[in-house]
């Protein structure tokens, strides 16, 4: 296996592919997946991606996402963001991406906490779409290989600069890949709970890692709970029922089939309230109803989830379906700057992994694709500006030691997978409970003048 690099990119989700098309094409470029190609949060994506639709919408737009993030959000990455909304969507077009039209024009849909319709989607399919055109596009560059079955497990530093990755690939050995530029975007962390809509192998490798080399990470314990997800007695990923379901007129119902919230609140705000039901009604869920849709706009509109709750034994043209809240999204991350930069030289990171702000303390619904792919570009573009190679020479000199014993230093992940889980859920736990802390002084404190 070729060792030396000029980039590696860790993972295969929009991030990763999208950074991929927007580097160099003289440049090695390594892309590693821990699973097969498919099996990225970027391919379950339901609901769509928001675009400013036109100028008259950038206001409120802004508004939505601050409001929505407990105004804890970086208002610089937020107008970045915003800002390169409609180029981001021109790509995706020119990339061979379909959104829903209507006669020639964009169909705009809506979901929880925006107050204008301004997502753009594909059937209830728009992260498949995007994530499959894109990797056929990086398929295609004779610069990239893509490895799948590949974990990163740790990165080669040396005086807070990143030369590469330690990765244990498929056949179990372990390997150093040096680089000039190492970008992470792995994703989220749903592998730590044990109810999630992501895959299970997503399960916060990069922050571990982080906290092993010392680079900086941001509001880790701002986790996103989805509140609506399919009711299911077996254990596993949760099959999530898009808010673009409750943005198209669902209803939320208790035991006694009353309505008894404002499905479009926010979805922390709207996870209490259900959560608070459950309780009331002393139930494991609460019931979703469809009934404001006739079923030929159901499986026109929401194909996979009537497909997926027929199969779970629910016809939702029907009858009301039983959901519940669910971990979904990881607001913090590896803390970045507006060009995807880490507080480490030579590493960057995008997407889910990365935190540069925009989405505060809680993300507005169908944001998170796109500053996925705001930041996977502007990573891609700083790099190439950038660009200064590395002496790898000088590298394999410097890290002859950990390259010599590489089978003694690392365990293989499967074995240590299960305490990586256990640490990194009570490192996010702690920090939850110190931010708790500090509210809770700040409050007496307050009281207390
Ligand atoms: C069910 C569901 C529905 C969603 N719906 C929407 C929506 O409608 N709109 C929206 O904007 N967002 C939505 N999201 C969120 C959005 O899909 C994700 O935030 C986004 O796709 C993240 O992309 P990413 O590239 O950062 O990570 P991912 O797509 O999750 O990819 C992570 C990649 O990193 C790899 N990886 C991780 N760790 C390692 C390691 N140690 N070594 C090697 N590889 C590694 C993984 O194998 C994977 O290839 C949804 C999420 C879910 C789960």
């Amino acid at each position: 296996m070729e060792k030396n690099f000029d980039i590696i990119i860790v993972g295969t989700g929009v991030a990763g592919l999208f950074a991929a098309l927007h580097l160099p094409q003289d440049k090695r470029i390594a892309i590693l997946t821990k699973a097969d190609l498919d099996e990225s949060d970027s391919f379950l994506a339901q609901g769509g991606i928001c675009v400013l639709k036109n100028e008259d919408d950038y206001a409120a737009y802004f508004e939505d996402t601050l409001r929505a993030g407990h105004y804890e959000n970086n208002r610089e990455s937020v107008d970045i963001m915003i800002r390169s909304s409609q180029d981001i969507i021109r790509e995706l077009i020119d990339f061979g991406v379909e959104f829903e039209r209507d006669q020639g024009e964009f169909r705009y849909t809506k979901e929880g906490a925006h107050t204008a319709c301004r997502i753009l989607y594909h059937e209830d399919l728009t992260g498949k779409e995007i994530t499959s055109k894109l990797l056929e596009q990086v398929k295609k560059l004779p610069n990239v290989t893509l490895f799948t079955h590949t974990i990163m497990v740790d990165i080669v530093e040396q005086d807070n600069t990143c030369y590469g990755i330690v990765a244990e690939l498929e056949d179990g050995t372990f390997a150093l890949l040096y680089s000039d530029y190492t970008i992470w975007a792995c994703g989220g962390v749903g592998g730590l709970y044990k109810h999630s809509t992501n895959f299970r192998h997503l399960t916060g490798d990069a922050l571990a890692i982080s906290m092993a080399h010392n680079i900086t990470l941001e509001n880790i314990d701002y986790v996103q709970i989805h509140p609506t997800t399919l009711f299911e007695k077996t254990q596993g990923r949760r099959f999530l029922i898009s808010e673009s379901v409750r943005g198209e007129g669902a209803i939320l119902l208790d035991k006694n089939g009353e309505r008894f919230v404002d499905e479009l609140l926010p979805r922390d705000l709207l996870t209490a309230a259900i959560r608070e039901q459950m309780k009331k009604d002393e139930t494991d869920f609460v019931m979703l109803s469809l009934q404001s849709m006739s079923s030929e706009e159901i499986i026109k509109r929401f194909p996979n989830i009537y497909q997926t709750c027929l199969e779970a034994g629910y016809d939702i043209t029907k009858e009301p379906i039983p959901v519940v809240p669910a971990q979904h999204y990881f607001m913090g991350g590896v803390k970045v700057d507006s060009d995807g930069k880490t507080s480490m030289e030579r590493l960057y990171a995008a997407g889910e992994t990365a935190c540069n702000g925009v989405h505060g303390a809680n993300r507005l619904a169908s944001n998170s694709l796109l500053e996925s792919l705001v930041w996977a570009k502007r990573a891609a573009i700083a790099i190439t500006e950038r660009y200064c190679p590395v002496d790898f020479e000088k590298c394999r000199e410097r890290f002859k030691n950990i390259e010599n014993h590489l089978d003694t230093r690392y365990q293989p992940y499967e074995s240590r997978k299960e305490e990586h889980c256990i640490r990194l859920r009570e490192q996010i736990e702690k920090e939850r409970e110190n931010r708790e802390k500090i509210k809770h002084e700040r409050i007496d404190e307050f009281e207390y003048r």
